[in-house]
């Protein structure tokens, strides 16, 4: 699925530096150097989340049942203190399981509506080996030449997840330059 701009898969150039070596962003997550220069994870379109709030069930409910066991094991042995202990910690733990599920699938609803969105903007940029910024052939739909991680706080904060960008990543603290996004009517 190329852009459907006319004209240009041949002979695009780099608007900075003038390098013709230039890929899309998709191709060269997987292209060559994309494991060095970890292109893959700097050009991402979108958080990766694939079934950890199905892991954390698992493990709370695991932790519930032994809040379950202790408070089980008080009564047998009339231990009212365990009793009690088992219980709140039985509840504490199922409370905590669907609150950390709930955020894990409101993550995971954030990446999926806001996918069109970040494609929009992902599918047409292009990666240049030249200098190693991502723009637009065309400058549309945005203008000018960033680097990987100006265009994937870009990406991310247009199809508005960008909170779930991770600690240490160095698109979490991009800053964007002004009029990145053209005015389109
Ligand atoms: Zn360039």
């Amino acid at each position: 699925m190329e852009t459907e701009r006319a004209g240009e898969p041949a002979g695009v150039v780099c608007p900075g530096c003038g390098g013709v070596e230039v890929r899309t962003v998709e191709e060269a997550r997987g292209g060559k150097g994309a494991m060095r220069e970890d292109l893959h994870g700097r050009l991402e379109p979108g958080p990766n989340k694939s079934g950890d709030g199905c892991l954390h069930f698992v493990e709370g409910m695991v932790l519930t049942g032994l809040g379950i066991a202790l408070a089980y094991m008080g009564v047998e042995e009339d231990k009212p203190l365990y009793t009690v202990g088992g219980v709140v910690l039985a509840l504490i733990c199922l409370f905590g399981t669907f609150a950390v599920v709930r955020s894990d699938g409101r993550e995971k609803f954030a990446a999926e509506a806001g996918q069109a969105r970040a494609e929009r903007l992902w599918k047409p940029a292009r990666y240049c080996y030249g200098c190693t910024s991502v723009f637009c052939p065309g400058g549309t739909p945005w203008q000018g030449v960033l680097t990987p991680e100006q265009f994937k706080k870009l990406v991310w904060t247009e199809a508005g997840y960008a909170d779930q960008l991770q600690p240490g990543d160095k698109a979490k603290d991009a800053e964007l330059p002004a009029n990145v996004l053209q005015e389109r009517s």
